[in-house]
This record gives structure tokens, sequence and C-alpha cells, in this order.
């Protein structure tokens, strides 16, 4: 097997609205078939122009007692109101699913990299923009390359955040190990292994969250897996979303 490469995208510029992502980067890296390609979505955002100015919100009542109680300025909290789909917690930071099936902090708005008093949202649609990015990236260069959209998360339980897939094309987020036997002979029952997390999180250190500038990471020579789509907990199974609705939105 040939090592896996791990290659950022260096000398992509600031990316604005109208932006055409695919071509600028595959301007800068040739890919090859079987690349994994992944893309932070903050430029994918900014490209689509899934922006807004902070100043052109008006925060709604439930986004100013929020705002009180979290320290936030409350036109942001109406932007992390407007993304979530349903709020699982509302303190000491708002958690929330979004219509796409993530969960996440602040529902991944970010005011990072970029013009102050402006926020990103993340893609309403991760799915369908990683679907055209491998698209779009097919018809430049020919080549069949999968695309994940990632996007830098918390966690519970561990302290310190990762790279996470919110949409991805080309190949399946979870590689299923249910019914391989293991190298005793014991056939395994439970493994489902999220490789789209996993790739997002090494694309993650690749890129840096600061003023690196890498916002694209291509991985060659990976093997491929299969398996299956179900990242996301339905409601029935999610355990932790359950314990923590039924905790309520109390105030710590
Ligand atoms: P997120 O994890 O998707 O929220 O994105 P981050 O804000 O953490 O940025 C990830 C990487 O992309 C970092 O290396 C940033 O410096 C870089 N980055 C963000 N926006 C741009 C941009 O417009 N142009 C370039 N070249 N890099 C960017
Ligand atoms: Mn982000
Ligand atoms: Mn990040």
């Amino acid at each position: 097997m040939d090592p896996i490469q791990v290659m950022g995208v260096t000398g992509l510029p600031l990316i604005h609205a109208g932006d055409d992502i695919a071509a600028l980067i595959c301007e800068r890296q040739k890919v090859e078939d079987g690349d994994i390609l992944c893309i932070a979505s903050t430029i994918y955002s900014k490209a689509q122009g899934f922006t807004k100015k902070l100043s052109s919100i008006i925060p709604s009542e439930r986004a100013v007692r929020l705002g009180k109680l979290n320290g936030e300025d409350p036109r942001f909290v109406q932007a992390v109101l407007d993304a979530s789909a349903d709020i699982i917690m509302e303190h000491p930071f708002i958690l929330s699913e979004m219509s796409f099936g993530h969960i996440g902090v602040r529902a991944g708005v970010d005011q990072s990299n970029i013009e102050d008093g402006m926020v990103i949202f993340l893609p309403p649609d991760p799915m369908k923009a990683a679907e055209g990015l491998r698209a779009e990236i097919k018809k430049i260069s020919r080549k069949n390359v999968g695309v994940i959209i990632t996007d830098t998360c918390g966690r519970s339980f561990r302290r310190g955040q990762t790279g996470n897939a919110i949409g991805w094309s080309g190949f399946t987020a979870i590689r299923d190990f249910r019914g391989d036997m293991d190298l005793f002979g014991h056939v395994l029952k439970i493994t489902e292994e999220a490789v789209v997390d996993e790739i997002a999180g090494f694309a993650n250190f690749v890129m840096g969250e600061s003023n690196n500038g890498v916002p694209a990471v291509i991985f060659r020579n990976c093997p491929t897996w299969t398996g299956h789509d179900d990242l996301y907990f339905r409601a029935s199974e999610d355990i932790t979303k359950r314990a923590l609705k039924k905790e309520g939105y109390q105030p710590l």
C-alpha cells in the first residue's frame, strides 16, 4: 500500500461571495482519482454568501434574554437561534440541532476569519454542498474526488475542539465493521467507524484555526471502505440529547 499523503492547499485568497472555490483549489493543486478533498465550511459559506452583518439583525426577546444570560451580543444570539432547528441547551452556551442533523455549540455560527461585525453560518445543506463541489471538481479536472465539508467542533466529555464532517460526497460516512471477524475470530457486533470524522479531524489539524490560510486539505492513497451514511443518531437513539433535554434549560 502506498503511504497516505496529506497536502494542505496553500496560496488561496480571502474568499468572498461569488468566488468559485472548486476552480480556485484546482488552479493551485492537481487532484487525482480517489483523492479526498476536505474543505472548511467557513470558505464554502463565504463563497455562497451564507454570512450576515450583525447590524442587520434585530434580536428577539429570547435572544436578548439569552444574550444577558450567556454574556453574548443578542444579535449574535439571534443568528444562532435562526440557524437552529431545535435548541437542546440554552446555557452556559446554546447547543442546538440544525435541520441537516448536526448538533453543535452556537449552531456553528462563527465570527472569526471574516471582517469585523460579520457572522458566518454553516451551509444549510452541507451534503448538497459536498455533492456540488465534487461535481464541479470532476468537471474541471475529470478526476473522481471525494469531498468532505468540515467544521471545527467542541465535543462532550473531552476538552479541545476537533474537525468534524458536516457534509460528504463520494463515499459513506461510516465504515461498517459489523459482521467482520477480529484477529481471534470473534465476530464484531458494534463497531461502526466514523471515517469521515477521522479524516476531517486530521484535515482540521493541517488547516489550523487562526491565520494559517489553509482552508482545504487533500488526502491521497487512502484505503476505500464500505458502510452507510447514518452518521447522526435518530432521536430515539440519542441518549445524550434526551438527557440534556430532560434537564431543561435551567441556568447552572
Ligand atoms: P472552520 O473550521 O470551517 O470554522 O474554519 P476556520 O475559521 O477555523 O478556518 C480554517 C482554515 O481556513 C484556517 O487555516 C483559516 O486561516 C483558513 N481560512 C479561513 N477563511 C479563509 C479564506 O477566506 N481564505 C483562505 N486562504 N484561508 C481561509
Ligand atoms: Mn466553524
Ligand atoms: Mn476551524
